[in-house]
């Protein structure tokens, strides 16, 4: 029996809990609140609109939406592979602005913002082990 080296090497969420998959298809994890029905990406456990922390639960969001704003990063920390698209995707239906590495693109061409935009799940970087850091990202629908 042998052990390759790739075989130790992991797929680690960037933030832990951040997504589920089911059936192929990535949903964000947030919160929900069940009084006003406000949605909070990252999660939230008081409802700033309520400033209740009564009734607000982990819930499923979307994984569509559209293009708010994004910049191109051209310099960044050694880990990342720059130049990359860092931006905000309004999520649909909860109308939450997102933070969210942008994907599936051409850097040199210009988004529009109202771009339709999907979710889907990418590496990110390796870490010092080699171990492949995945996150949720946005891409252009197609
Ligand atoms: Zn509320």
């Amino acid at each position: 029996m042998t052990t390759s080296v790739d075989e130790e090497k992991k797929v680690i969420e960037a933030i832990p809990g951040a997504f589920e998959i089911e059936n192929d298809h990535p949903y964000l994890v947030g919160t929900k609140c069940s009084k006003c029905g406000a949605a909070f990406f990252p999660p939230r456990y008081i409802c700033t609109y309520c400033l209740t922390d009564e009734g607000v639960q982990k819930a499923r969001l979307g994984n569509k939406g559209t293009l708010y704003s994004y910049t191109v990063i051209n310099v960044a920390s050694k880990e990342f592979n720059p130049p990359y698209a860092f931006g905000f995707v309004i999520l649909e239906p909860e109308k939450i602005r997102i933070p969210t590495v942008l994907t599936g693109f051409d850097l040199k061409e210009e988004l529009k913002s109202g771009t339709q935009m999907e979710m889907v799940i990418e590496k990110l970087r390796n870490d010092e082990q080699g171990n492949e850091i995945v996150s949720y990202k946005f891409r252009p629908v197609a």
